[in-house]
């Protein structure tokens, strides 16, 4: 059972006092990880305006878009901060050799699993809690996610998962990183919402949920590091 104090109050706090929290308990063992969309630039500000030295890492494919690249080495100089990049066991040339050409056109989830969820999973059993940007206004799948959750990671070991931005919207994201003037992803202003891999990501369709342009023409709008884990809490 987890059991730290003020964890029952965590769902009626702020970002903030969120933040706090994780920092007072866990310190370097709570690690945000942030595929760079707009609520991870929020918290990562906020974190490093606070003086919370969480480290940051992100889960490098091989298949980013060059301008999420170069906004991680920008986030990095603008927040002081630096971002770890997780990489597969696979680089995109050994997948193709062992698994096929083009595997994410054939078996998106299993190309996931090798080149997101392996990777996030190594570093889950290092740290005692995961920092995430989720929001329940991003799609159907997160609309409810708590701000603390407790899962299994390893048998008979578990995990604090932190989603602080569970409640900001949209609107109030981008108010704040333009107020901030954090940098961001230029592909936002050319359309699309979320953004991942680039051979699975699209302009988000009008109307869609944010992560509408995810996996077109599949029934998937995870990648399954949100997944994988069983939920205990
Ligand atoms: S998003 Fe696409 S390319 Fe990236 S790991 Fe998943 S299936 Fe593969």
């Amino acid at each position: 059972m987890f059991d730290f104090e003020g964890a029952e109050y965590l769902e009626d706090w702020s970002t903030e006092e969120i933040l706090s929290w994780a920092w007072r308990n866990f310190g370097s063992y709570a690690q945000v990880g942030t595929s760079f969309q707009g609520a991870g630039l929020v918290m990562l500000h906020i974190s490093a305006r606070l003086g919370f030295r969480f480290p940051v890492f992100t889960i490098d494919t091989g298949f980013l878009f060059p301008e999420t690249l170069e906004l991680k080495k920008r986030l990095e100089d603008f927040l002081s901060v630096e971002i770890e990049s997780l990489y597969p066991d696979y680089s995109p040339e050994e997948q193709e050799t062992v698994f096929g050409k083009k595997l994410w056109e054939h078996e998106p989830d299993f190309c996931c699993s090798l080149r997101k969820v392996v990777p996030l999973q190594s570093r889950l059993k290092q740290v005692k809690c995961w920092i995430t940007g989720l929001r329940r206004e991003q799609s159907d799948t997160r609309s409810s996610i708590s701000m603390l959750e407790v899962y299994e990671v390893d048998p008979g070991v578990d995990i604090a998962k932190l989603s602080p931005m569970a409640n900001w919207s949209r609107e109030a994201v981008w108010d704040y990183i333009r107020q901030h003037k954090i940098p961001y992803n230029p592909l936002h202003d050319a359309g699309y919402r979320s953004i991942g891999c680039w051979p699975c990501t699209s302009k988000t369709p009008t109307g869609g949920v944010e992560r509408a342009g995810r996996w077109t023409g599949f029934k998937k709008s995870e990648c399954g590091i949100h997944t994988f884990m069983e939920r205990k809490q």
